[in-house]
């Protein structure tokens, strides 16, 4: 028997009461209604019967229902009485951020990061750590099973049922499936199994993105992207990708491999060969890989003093000495993080013609370098763009730091949980913890 069948016989539990009811399926027009309602609620876009009526355009009798049958299974609370506007004093709506709980990890080429959150993203408890992607899938993923175990021990007062487990990983991922799709960096991890292997072990429904994604719906929901609608998120870190949110959604294009920015062609250098194969690709000469390159050659020719301390000690140069070398005003470092946002501007420029956002928000490791390496992306960027589509367009660093990731991944699940598609899957069941199938 399935988790699926499992979990349609168990009762549901309504934490509230603290007795388990019984509810019925929902005919399809209730559901259509219902995650509108919900969505509304859950972003905090309505917080009334009334406000619900004005923005959703639905009849007060039909959001009168929904609410109760969202209040009935644990989805909203209904909370301390609001500002007035007139009338009665409308009673808050809340969605129940803390039903359960969503463990997340964020998988860089160099470090793990894992979290326990809210079923709204906030973070209950938090772990990062180096670790090596090339280690392959195994090894990885054997280690952020030991940190979400230490994670759910530690975390007090873990709220509910684990709903759910989002994962980032540092390449392409075909969305629909959770599998990486040959990723360049990530040797061992062609289409494996990601989703069966946590849905076996956690029996709740997974969803896997690339990190880039997940970085962009972080920043998107909870950072310096909040309020726009067509936003490019740029992660540098090992590699450079790119991710899209296009009219107010996140766009992951035909199979999920929208934005790979980091494989345009930028020189004819044969040279520069890239990790993918190709030549001349943009993170082989602007990705972080490239500029700890670039730094220790300069160290190795005695061009950088600072440089050659950053290799006596550790013998070898990583970008982030190159970063710290431009902050205490190297002019080797200073020139290189300047020639690498250049490239990376100028790659981005054509992006900004091509697509028209609001906003591009930098972020990744080397991102949280000194000033220069974002000065010299926004001034490419502003000079060979179209003056149109530059007139309001806002060019800032990521706002998150080392969490955008986590928080991203729990959005994702989120965002999944409580799609029209998933809900009719597990609203009948009261959760969806249990329910993998949520997640096929
Ligand atoms: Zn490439």
């Amino acid at each position: 028997m399935t988790g699926y069948h499992r979990a349609m016989i168990r009762e549901p539990f309504d934490a509230a009461s603290e007795r388990p009811v019984r509810l019925g399926p929902l005919p399809d027009e209730a559901l259509d209604a219902l995650v509108v309602v919900l969505d509304e609620i859950r972003f905090g876009r309505s917080r009334s019967r009334s406000e619900l009526v004005t923005r959703t355009g639905l009849g007060r009798a039909i959001v009168a229902q929904r609410v109760g049958e969202l209040i009935e299974r644990g989805l909203v609370t209904e909370g301390d009485v609001g500002p007035s506007t007139g009338g009665r004093p409308p009673r808050q709506l809340t969605f129940r951020a803390d039903g359960g709980y969503i463990l997340v990890a964020d998988l860089g080429a160099t470090s793990i990061d894992v979290a326990v959150t809210t079923l709204d993203g906030r973070i209950l408890g938090h772990h990062d750590e180096p670790a090596r992607i090339e280690a392959g899938p195994e090894t990885a993923l054997d280690r952020v099973d030991v940190l979400f175990d230490s994670l759910v021990r530690t975390t007090q007062g873990l709220p509910g049922r684990l709903w759910g487990v989002g994962i980032g990983v540092p390449g392409p991922v075909e969305f629909a499936s959770g599998r990486p799709i040959s990723p360049p960096i990530m040797p061992g991890w062609d289409g494996y199994a990601i989703r069966e292997r946590f849905a076996a072990r956690y029996g709740a429904p997974v969803w896997i993105d690339n990190d880039v994604n997940v970085l962009a719906l972080g920043e998107w929901r909870s950072g310096v992207a909040a309020g726009h609608a067509n936003v490019v998120v740029v992660k540098i870190g090992t590699g450079i990708g790119a991710g899209i949110i296009s009219d107010g959604h996140l766009h992951r294009g035909a199979q999920g491999s929208a934005g790979d920015v980091g494989h345009i062609q930028v020189t004819d250098d044969p040279t520069v060969v890239c990790r993918c194969g190709n030549i001349g690709c943009l993170e082989a000469v602007a990705g972080g890989a490239a500029l700890g390159r670039a730094g220790q050659g300069a160290a190795e020719d005695g061009r950088s003093a600072r440089l050659q301390t950053a290799l006596d000690q550790r013998g070898v140069v990583t970008a982030e000495d190159v970063a710290r070398a431009a902050s205490f005003g190297d002019p080797v470092a200073v020139a290189l993080l300047g020639e690498a946002g250049r490239r990376v501007g100028s790659m981005l420029a054509g992006i900004v013609n091509f697509f028209n956002p609001s906003l591009i928000v930098i972020g990744g490791g080397v991102a949280n370098s000194p000033d220069q390496l974002l000065a010299a992306i926004r001034e490419t960027i502003y000079r060979r763009s179209l003056p149109l589509a530059t007139r309001d367009l806002l060019v800032q660093r990521s706002s998150l730091g080392g969490l955008a990731g986590v928080i991203g991944a729990s959005v994702m699940v989120g965002d999944q949980l409580f799609s029209r598609e998933s809900l009719a899957r597990w609203i009948e069941a009261g959760e969806p913890g249990g329910v993998t199938e949520v997640a096929s």
